[in-house]
């Protein structure tokens, strides 16, 4: 039996500002099947707005269109398709961008967060199972990783719902799927901040803030969280900073000079040539710069290589924060339960799927950190 419901489609990029006015999201009746062997079909109860998302709007990154926008949200599971293992009808599950296969050799390697499988399927905006599901009128749509998360229900392969213990307030776990994971496993597990180990996060986005999370659950002293905009320091402090700064050149310096030559960490969450050039600036020698931020393609740092070596520096890139999701998610959403993770600070608006199209020129202005639409 094919279901019916209310989704976003997005079938230009590009479109002018405001968003508000030109439109890229049309709300509109989308269809989908009985799920497949290996699917899930998922009521979407929540779903957040990320910066990902407003680079496939504005043509930054390029994916193929019609899609369903949305990577990462919360739900329950109406049905389930033959040889689903690992969910059944009625549980809670988190939405996550990358289906991890299980048997590619990055999987099999104990590193799922570079799944080449989820990552090719993504890529071709199709599910990991194959092909695409999503029809308006019976016209194929393309599902935004593997999620496509700004509609009513959401048909999913398996390893892209992982289950939740029940009863959370969705709009608060959404944001596990993506802001989440790469923000904090970034901290925990790409870049493995350890206790009293000194921390600087760049950029205060939702990532960047649960970033700063992730280092202060790993116990790191002093967390610095760093950021052009003032306004977005008290964020960083909920979230366990224990300073926050605009990074003048006297900052800088004043940082430099306190930690004694420079921080044991640097975590790179603005995506911007400036924020990577300020982590170089702010890291010790024998140091680790981490970046996640994800700036547009072609953007390049001309790394010298002598202080590279003389420092003995290591500059890690964070897919995913190097998470297996199916392990990832239920430790921190046990980190969220025990009130060691206050995902809920890193959203700042609650909008209805008509609203999108304003939300999207909050986010493009900086107006907003996680926004979260509620179906
Ligand atoms: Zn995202
Ligand atoms: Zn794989």
């Amino acid at each position: 039996m094919t279901v019916t419901f209310r989704g976003a489609v997005l079938r230009e990029r590009g479109l002018p500002r405001p968003f508000a006015e030109s439109r890229p999201f049309e709300i509109v009746e989308l269809e989908l099947p009985e799920p497949g062997p290996g699917e899930v079909l998922v009521k979407v109860q929540a779903a957040g707005l990320c910066r990902s998302d407003l680079s496939v709007v504005t043509g930054a990154r390029v994916w193929p269109l019609p899609m369903v926008v949305g990577h990462e949200a919360a739900g329950t599971v109406e049905a389930v398709g033959p040889e689903v293992e690992r969910v059944g009808v009625g549980d809670d599950v988190v939405l996550v961008y990358l289906p991890q296969c299980g048997t590619c050799p990055r999987c099999e390697a104990g590193e799922p967060w570079l799944c080449k499988v989820g990552m090719a399927a993504n890529l071709r905006g199709e599910l990991l199972t194959g092909g695409t599901r999503l029809t308006h009128r019976g016209s194929p749509i393309h599902h935004h990783m593997g999620v496509a998360a700004f509609a009513e229900y959401a048909l999913v392969a398996e390893p892209s719902a992982v289950p939740i213990p029940s009863g959370l307030p969705a709009r608060d776990v959404a944001v596990f799927g993506c802001a989440v994971l790469c923000g904090a496993g970034t901290a925990l597990n790409t870049a493995g901040v350890g206790p009293g180990q000194s921390v600087a996060v760049i950029g205060l986005g939702a990532v960047g803030l649960a970033a700063v999370a992730g280092a202060a659950i790993a116990g790191a002293v002093p967390i610095v969280a760093l950021d052009r905009l003032e306004s977005k320091l008290a964020a960083a402090s909920a979230m366990g900073a224990t300073d926050g700064a605009v990074p003048t050149d006297q900052v800088i310096e004043e940082l430099l000079s306190r930690t004694g030559g420079g921080f044991d960490h640097a975590l790179e969450a603005s995506g911007t040539l400036e924020g990577f050039e300020l982590a170089m600036r702010l890291v010790r020698a024998g140091g680790t710069v981490t970046t996640l931020g994800l700036p547009g393609p072609g953007v390049a740092h001309a790394l010298e290589l002598a202080p590279l070596v003389a420092k003995g520096l290591t500059i890690r890139g964070s897919y995913l924060g190097s998470c297996d999701v199916r392990r990832e998610v239920p430790r921190f959403v046990d980190l969220y339960r025990d009130g060691s993770f206050p995902a809920a600070r890193l959203v700042t608006h609650h909008v209805p799927l008509d609203d999108l199209n304003a939300a999207l020129d909050r986010l493009a202005d900086g107006a907003a950190l996680r926004q979260v639409v509620e179906m």
